[in-house]
């Protein structure tokens, strides 16, 4: 931890060049909170993101990266050249909601402070200031559209060349955690039809059989969690929007559904399973799983039209691997004691994570209880603990030239 008066200082070492190391930028605390403020002060929800992906790359550009601006957004910035890989993988686009960006004592408020551009400018200071031996080459990534359900800048890099040999995922989860697993996700838009009348033997209301179907997946999620008492292992349903309407003699609901996968349900059966339930619940079913979306044929039948999207498949990283290795020793030469998490949400591990089977983690600075809060608020003292934690992990993967990287070797205690 950094006193605070440190943190106050606003002058960039990294901008004298009798502070520059060969083959690194020496920074100061104060050089890498200015790029977090800075880069929190720029807004960039998803598909918004160019004005700071530009800032980023420049940063990089600035302290001895190979940076760029990639053919999708990516902020894209490299170090070294060697065949060993090194990805540090955040993400740059933020959820909605332009927070007001101020400083009070050791917190800096703002939206993306915690979620997730206090874990990427971790990354981008960390890879500033360590040395790249021959042979590596450590590259950070701020991606676009990781909040919008696309994932558009992890999908492009999957088809960039080969997989790296390991991997970080920048994402908050404290400086002394390490999260080894997203759940995966379904979205599911249900749009139902049914007619106001008494019809085979029906006499809901629309609305009313619009609650009916809800409780129904209510209890098929409640089943199938039957024995599951942790929260990875669950199937979590979400209502995120319902919305009904009078069309004459017909009613429709609109109805957004969410749900959170565990490792042994993939969103293919999870969506069949779901029409079936509608069938059984006696809705007669179409079916769709592109985005387009057409309304259902005037039919006297209640009808229900499904659309999928946002399909993720949970992902849990292997614990036995250099890379947690490295983390377990670095964050308890810090003092710490290292937890392992799980997550209930996704992130890009899940695109990249089985795409490129290598070590991989999630790691960054913060509470993500704050993700997407109006009261979203990162400890710059945390910040800069991330950026040691880091600089010792890369230190500890880097020196090693008998880095076995696929190495699946028990070590007691983990
Ligand atoms: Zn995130």
């Amino acid at each position: 931890m950094e006193n605070r008066e440190d943190l106050r200082n606003t002058q960039y070492a990294a901008r004298n060049t009798q502070h520059a190391v060969p083959n690194s930028t020496a920074l100061t605390n104060s050089g890498s909170v200015e790029l977090l403020e800075n880069l929190v002060s720029i807004p960039s929800p998803s598909r918004q993101e160019s004005e700071a992906s530009s800032c980023l790359v420049s940063w990089m550009a600035t302290h001895g990266f190979d940076a760029r601006v990639d053919a999708v957004g990516n902020a894209v910035g490299t170090r070294g050249d060697g065949p060993r890989r090194v990805m540090l993988l955040g993400h740059i686009d933020t959820f909605p909601g332009d927070l007001p960006v101020r400083r009070d004592g050791d917190w800096l408020y703002g939206r993306g402070t915690v979620d997730a551009k206090g874990p990427l400018c971790a990354f981008a200071a960390a890879v500033a200031e360590v040395d790249v031996p021959p042979g590596w080459q450590v590259t950070v990534v701020g991606a676009v559209e990781e909040e919008a359900a696309t994932s558009r800048g992890a999908r492009h890099l999957i088809t960039q060349g080969p997989a790296p040999d390991v991997c970080l995922i920048g994402e908050p989860s404290g400086w002394d955690r390490i999260t080894l697993g997203y759940k995966g996700r379904l979205l599911t838009e249900v749009r139902l039809r049914a007619p106001f009348a008494h019809s085979a033997g029906q006499n809901r209301l629309p609305a009313e059989q619009a609650v009916d179907l809800w409780n129904a997946v209510v209890a098929y999620c409640d089943d199938f969690n039957a024995d599951r008492k942790r929260a990875f292992e669950r199937l979590d349903p979400s209502l995120r929007h319902i919305v009904t309407r009078d069309e004459g003699a017909y009613g429709t609901a609109q109805m957004s559904l969410g749900f959170r996968l565990p490792p042994d349900l993939s969103p293919d059966v999870l969506g069949n399973n779901l029409s079936h339930l509608l069938e059984t619940e006696g809705w007669r079913l179409e079916t769709e799983r592109a985005s387009s979306f057409q309304p259902p044929a005037p039919s006297p039948q209640p009808s229900a039209h499904v659309t999928f999207s946002g399909a993720e498949v949970a992902f849990r990283a292997e614990k036995n691997t250099p890379l947690v290795r490295a983390f377990l020793a670095s964050i308890r030469q810090a003092g710490g004691r290292a937890r392992f998490v799980l997550k209930t949400g996704t992130s890009d591990m899940n695109v990249v994570g089985p795409a490129w089977e290598c070590p991989i983690v999630a790691y960054g600075p913060g509470d993500s209880a704050l993700d997407h809060t109006p009261d979203e608020r990162i400890s710059l003292s945390e910040y800069l603990q991330s950026i040691a934690i880091l600089k010792s992990v890369l230190h500890t993967l880097t020196k090693n030239t008998q880095y076995a990287a696929r190495s699946t070797k028990e070590e007691p205690g983990l």
